[in-house]
């Protein structure tokens, strides 16, 4: 279809499916990622793989000159790399823009600039990794604090609740986020009552789309579920909410950021009804991952529309209702309940088995789609995989959920 090669900055599950959209209207894509064996490569012919890192300047050059657009799956890339890319390849067109990826890669650069524009933040402020500081944000943001690491965040690996200002916990937060090694900024405790998320999309010729607003739920900070679309409950009774969601999530990238592409707002709800944005992912985003089998165009078909200036896709969820479910590594907790040993094999023993039992279950369920990553590795929190469940209504996609839910339950005891 397109005789444009697109060259994906790692090769994760986004990237994955990116490659299994682009196969679809026969776009060829390389992918660049450390490991030989990444979910992507694994869908791609081993003449499109680069082994390397997408933070290495010299293997992004070696991308750049195989490919005519570039694009990432994660924003933790070297943009330097990409901004060298863009003088010595001008042939080659970048989205997001490395601007874009600069700004969103350091979190608190991403809150400075979307307030600078206007978007709807809770208060934050940068803070060093000292008692001190930590002490004196503490008292201007109040307690619990959530203490957040800049750069290479993600998965919540990065963010720390402070719910006590004794020595020790702050030692304990110190610590857990780089012991000094790492710049950090404080945000103010959100009191949300859900979150919400939009996936944005905008074409090379600046036409902009949004997906509807789903209902995202965290475990350990750490995306557990998604509903679709977003469903008014008691506590948000306004109708116009969704509406309000998508507006604000389309003005923020609109306002805030360059470039084609997916982007994920990801949102916090207050009682009152009020929408504060949490932060912004410069790519498809685990909260669309549901538009795969619930939407006329999925978040990825769109991602490389957009990026190829091809036409954007429908955004329209054509489907009554739809529910993920990630499928997350667990704790090495989980391999006690298994096995009496407690060696690291039988924590991702007791793993390989929780997914297979939750995809046996969706396998008989009507309207799920099971997705596996083919990460060899499980370990904690690492997302191996997800289900997709769509249904005529929320209540049969919840009811559909719920012997998944159930099994999740069992083995976490
Ligand atoms: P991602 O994998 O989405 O990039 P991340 O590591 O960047 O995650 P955040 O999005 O900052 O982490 O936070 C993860 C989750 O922690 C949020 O979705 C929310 O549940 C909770 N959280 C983050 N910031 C706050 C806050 N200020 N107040 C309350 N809860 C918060
Ligand atoms: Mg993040
Ligand atoms: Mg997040």
């Amino acid at each position: 279809m397109s005789p444009k090669v697109v060259g994906i900055l790692g090769g994760g599950q986004l990237g994955r499916m990116l490659a299994a959209s682009a196969s679809l209207l026969n776009i060829p894509v390389v992918v660049l990622d450390v490991g030989v064996d990444a979910p992507a490569k694994q869908i791609i012919a081993s003449s499109s793989h680069i082994d390397g890192s997408f933070r290495d300047k010299e293997k992004i050059a070696e991308l750049a000159s195989r490919v005519d657009v570039l694009t990432v799956e994660i924003e933790h890339v070297d943009v330097e790399a990409l901004e060298t890319v863009q003088e010595s390849h001008p042939n080659v067109s970048i989205h997001p823009s490395p601007s874009t990826i600069r700004l969103i890669q350091d979190k608190f650069f991403q809150k400075e600039h979307l307030s600078s524009v206007g978007c709807p933040l809770g208060p934050f402020q940068a803070v060093d990794a000292t008692p001190e500081a930590i002490t004196q944000a503490a008292k201007e943001l109040g307690l619990p604090l959530m203490l957040k690491s800049r750069t290479m965040a993600y998965d919540g690996r990065g963010n720390y609740l402070l719910r006590s200002l004794d020595s020790e916990s702050i030692a304990t937060a110190i610590k857990f986020l780089g012991s000094g090694s790492r710049k950090l900024y404080a945000e103010k405790w959100v009191p949300f009552v859900k979150e919400l998320a939009v996936m944005v999309v905008r074409g090379l010729d600046e036409t902009v789309a949004s997906y509807p607003a789903v209902e995202t739920i965290h475990r350990d900070n750490i995306c557990h579920l998604v509903w679709a679309p977003f469903r008014l409950s008691d506590i948000d009774q306004d109708p116009a909410l969704p509406t309000k969601a998508e507006r604000v999530a389309r003005e923020a990238v609109e306002k805030a950021f360059k470039g084609a592409g997916v982007f994920g707002v990801e949102m916090f709800l207050l009682n009152n009804g009020e929408i504060l944005i949490n932060e912004i992912a410069p790519r498809p985003h685990n909260s669309g991952h549901y538009t795969i089998e619930a939407c006329e165009s999925s978040q990825y078909d769109n991602h490389l529309r957009a990026i190829l200036g091809l036409p954007l896709g429908s955004t329209r969820i054509k489907v009554g209702a739809a529910g993920m479910l990630n499928i997350l590594g667990s704790s090495d907790g989980q391999s006690s309940k298994i096995s009496e040993s407690s060696s690291p094999s039988s924590s991702s023993f007791a793993d390989d088995l929780l997914i297979e039992k939750l995809t046996h279950i969706a396998l008989s369920t009507p309207g799920a789609s099971p997705h596996l990553y083919g990460k060899a590795q499980s370990r904690k929190g690492r997302k191996m995989g997800h289900i997709t469940i769509v249904g005529t209504s929320d209540a049969e996609v919840r009811e559909r959920m719920a012997p998944l839910l159930s099994c999740l339950s069992e083995f976490e005891g």
